[in-house]
């Protein structure tokens, strides 16, 4: 690439983020085509080299982009000893601030100018060094603008309580601006236990935010107008100025990664299969990019879903081995040779032949909620699959796992009405019984009872999401104007090449 003004985009290491940050590039080069994009990548410390045939993808696509790996923490890092995988990825990327630092030195002596380092929600630790570099520093936060609300408020939540969120349950409840009223047992999973690593950790990352010259996040004014209307005007960081938001969602990727990644080989199959069913007739189960069940909560699923005669597409993936924990698992590398027949009831794939069609491991999802066929979806509730449900106007059935999603359940059944809540049995376990997956499915489906509010909602999203994105006017394309005028009229950090 030629000597040209430059945004620096800096993910954290799992496929997800990274996809996020490939679409805000091409989002930014759509209104600013002369800038040039470079995307750094941090050492994967789980995802191995998953990526390298999407990069590849991307790069052939999209030249205005340039990818650029860092290297490996050494082979002598200690690695903390966390239930979270978060903690391994936070400290991966600690580790790799120096390369960071000689990567973006580089980049200011090769470009025009450099007026942004864009990073995600787990690299608040390179602030530092956009500072050093006397580079601009935004936050392109993954989530909902609500969940957004409670990050920022996180640390005086912090103040306001002495026990752990998890042991104050379900019966106490958090008052955030902007967000959803939320019992303390739903916050995001890393903020349960006060006395985790971390849970200090996103402490100290939280306080640093107001730091940030600004928020950009992948939602629309009419989704969360609540939560857009308390940041922007403060209130959820009382002490401190907070930096301007900047909403410009619905972006959704075009499913490239998983193309470009190989693997079923079946999503052909998957679109042929919804071409022969009728009209918004089938409900659709996908878990995201790393959810996965253990054998009895799959035989669970699929009693219900036999039980409830509803039409399904349903991706199943394998259980969980040993070592195998939720969030280490790698989708993209797996080849998914699993046996359904070993996973599923006897005799449920030949029962259900017909009106339903069992995916391994993965399907187009975005294709598959597009499709005509589709009339509700069984979430996880992760914020792309959110967004690509409501682009789609499918209603939802929310059954979050890990991450922020249950705080995501809150605000799609509670406040926003899109979603029916999957309940789980009230032992702590998680566990979902068969008889309720029939009977949430069942009420998604049917054409009257609690079905019937969240489709109408959803209809009126996805029309409001039309409008976000309609050029000139569109309260999103509004928003993207102000990030790349305020991106570009940064201060800037230049080679002094003329
Ligand atoms: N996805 C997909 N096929 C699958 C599972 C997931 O295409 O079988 C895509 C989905 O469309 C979404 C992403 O993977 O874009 C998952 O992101 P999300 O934020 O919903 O969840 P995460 O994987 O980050 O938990």
């Amino acid at each position: 690439m030629d000597a040209e003004e430059a945004i620096v985009l800096y993910p954290s290491p799992a496929i997800g983020h990274l996809i996020s940050m490939v679409e805000l590039g091409r989002l930014i080069l759509t209104h600013r085509p002369s800038l040039s994009i470079h995307i750094v990548l941090p050492p994967a410390p789980y995802q191995a080299d998953a990526t390298a045939p999407y990069i590849a993808a991307v790069s052939a696509s999209t030249p205005s982009i340039a990818f650029h790996r860092l290297p490996p923490p050494p082979a002598t890092a200690v690695f903390p000893n966390s239930p979270h995988h978060e903690m391994l990825m936070i400290e991966t990327l600690r580790l790799t601030l120096p390369h960071l630092r000689r990567k973006l030195q580089q980049i200011v002596s090769q470009s025009a100018a450099v007026h942004a380092l864009i990073v995600d929600f787990f690299n608040t630790a390179a602030l530092s060094v956009a500072a050093e570099l006397e580079i601009p520093c935004y936050n392109f936060f993954t989530s909902g603008a609500s969940c957004l609300a409670f990050f920022l408020h996180f640390p005086t939540l912090h103040g306001a309580h002495t026990e752990s969120f998890g042991d104050l349950g379900r019966t106490t409840i958090l008052e955030i601006p902007g967000a959803p009223k939320l019992p303390a047992s739903e916050v995001p999973k890393i903020l349960l236990d006060r006395n985790d690593d971390v849970y200090r950790c996103f402490l100290e990352f939280t306080m640093r935010w107001p730091e940030f010259a600004g928020f950009i996040v992948n939602t629309f004014d009419a989704l969360e107008s609540e939560a857009v209307r308390a940041i922007s005007a403060g209130l959820c960081v009382p002490e401190l100025p907070t930096s301007p938001l900047y909403c410009i969602g619905p972006l959704i990727g075009d499913g490239g990664a998983r193309k470009e990644g190989g693997g079923a080989g079946s999503d052909a199959d998957c679109l042929a299969w919804l071409d022969s069913q009728p009209k918004q007739s089938v409900v659709f189960l996908s878990f995201g990019s790393l959810g996965v069940f253990s054998r009895e909560q799959l035989r669970e699923i699929a009693i219900g879903l036999e039980r409830s005669g509803q039409r399904f597409l349903w991706v199943v993936r394998d259980p969980p081995s040993g070592e195998d924990k939720l969030g280490n698992s790698d989708v993209l590398l797996k080849d998914p040779e699993l046996s359904l027949e070993g996973l599923l009831p006897d005799g449920f794939l030949e029962r259900t032949e017909g009106r339903g069609h069992v995916v391994k491991s993965w399907a187009p999802q975005v294709e598959v909620l597009g499709h005509e066929s589709v009339g509700g979806f069984v979430t996880h509730c992760g914020w792309n699959s959110v967004l690509e449900a409501v682009r789609a106007g499918v209603p939802m059935v929310a059954w979050p796992l890990y991450a922020e999603q249950k705080f995501n359940r809150v605000l799609l059944v509670e406040e926003i009405r899109i979603a029916l809540s999957m309940v789980e049995r009230n032992d702590g376990s998680g566990f979902v019984e068969a008889a309720e997956v029939e009977r949430r499915v069942k009420e998604l489906m049917e054409i009257e009872g609690p079905g019937e509010l969240v489709r109408r909602r959803m209809v009126e999203m996805k029309n409001a999401a039309e409008d976000a994105l309609r050029n000139d006017s569109g309260s999103s394309r509004v928003g993207l104007v102000r990030l790349v005028d305020s991106l570009t009229c940064q201060r800037v950090r230049d080679s002094g090449k003329p």
